[in-house]
This record gives C-alpha cells, structure tokens and sequence, in this order.
C-alpha cells in the first residue's frame, strides 16, 4: 500500500487538519529520518500551501479548533505548528495553551521548528523547501531501484531531511534520497 492509500484509509479521505475532501496530497511532518505512513498527514491544497510557507489565511486554520484533537501525532505536531505561526491571533494562543502534547510529541514538535535549521541549497546556492520541483542536474544510479535517473528529470514535490545536504523525491514511483547540490530548482 502506498503512503497516499494508508493516509487516506487513517484519514477517512479528508483533509485531516480541515476536513475538506478535494485535492488531498500527503506532506511530511519534518524532521524525517524514514519516510514513514506515521511522519506524514493527509491534507488539502489549501492546508498544504499555507503549511509550505504561503501566507497564513487566519480564518481558514480555525479548523485547528477540532483537528487539533487528533490521535495521530503528526496531526498534533502539526496542528502546534501551525498555532505557533498563528500565536499572534488570541485565538490561537488559546487553542495553543489548550493542546497537550505528550513528551515526545512534544520533541517533535520543537525540532521541526525549523528556524535555526541550515538551509538546503541547490547546485545554483538557492535554498530548496518541501514541496518544490527540483531538475537532477546529473545521471544518478538509483542503487537499489535497478535503473538510472537520467539527468534532467523533474522531481517534484521534495521533502527536506534531517540533514542539510539531502532532500527526498520520487523518480520512477521509488522515494529517494537526493544530494541537494546535484539538483536544481526548477
Ligand atoms: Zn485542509
């Protein structure tokens, strides 16, 4: 079973920060070591471009509300993420003192606060987030996938990881570890 199909089996086939039911897309809940159904959550177009650093539509994340109520530790992650961005809203800060997180959901949260993190730079020294469409600027031997990236395929949708150098993609349907300075942001 993919990632998608287990998302949207745990999430009931909806967003799982606001409930809405179009254009779901799974995004990593940073830091990832392993990309794993349990780092990732199932969430809309809306949720997911505000998440990547689109500008935050205050009333739209009221849906924190109910989704921060989550069993699943990603969501939670998540849903303190987003609140932390939205801490300037009484609301949210509310909602914020409100959300218990257990230890180590805890951690994470904290360690994906990524503003001290070393940016990730591409072969130009542009800085690569998730979600972006990068271009191999080599031939890659997928060790493992039995075939060759050739040089030029777009990967899109990267996911960063726990170290600066190395982005994540998918070539040939298979999740890959990229070296950022072979890539290029498309
Ligand atoms: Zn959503």
């Amino acid at each position: 079973m993919s990632i998608e199909q287990a998302l949207t089996e745990r999430a009931g086939a909806k967003c799982e920060l606001c409930a809405a039911t179009d254009n779901l897309q799974s995004v990593a809940v940073p830091p990832i070591d392993q990309v794993r159904v349990d780092n990732h959550i199932l969430v809309c177009q809306t949720c997911k471009s505000q998440i990547e650093g689109a500008e935050l539509d205050t009333n739209h994340w009221r849906c924190l509300n109910d989704s921060m109520w989550s069993q699943v530790p990603a969501v939670q992650v998540m849903a303190w993420r987003m609140l932390k961005r939205l801490s300037s809203e009484t609301w949210a800060q509310d909602l914020l003192d409100m959300l218990y997180l257990d230890e180590e959901t805890s951690t994470w949260a904290q360690k994906g606060d990524d503003s001290d993190r070393e940016p990730t730079l591409d072969s130009n020294g542009a800085v690569l987030s998730a979600g972006d469409t990068v271009v191999l600027i080599k031939d890659l031997d997928v060790k493992g996938g039995g075939f060759t990236a050739k040089r030029g395929t777009a990967v899109r949708g990267i996911s960063l990881t726990d170290n600066p150098k190395h982005v994540e993609g998918r070539v040939n349907g298979v999740r890959i570890v990229l070296v950022a300075e072979y890539l290029k942001k498309a």
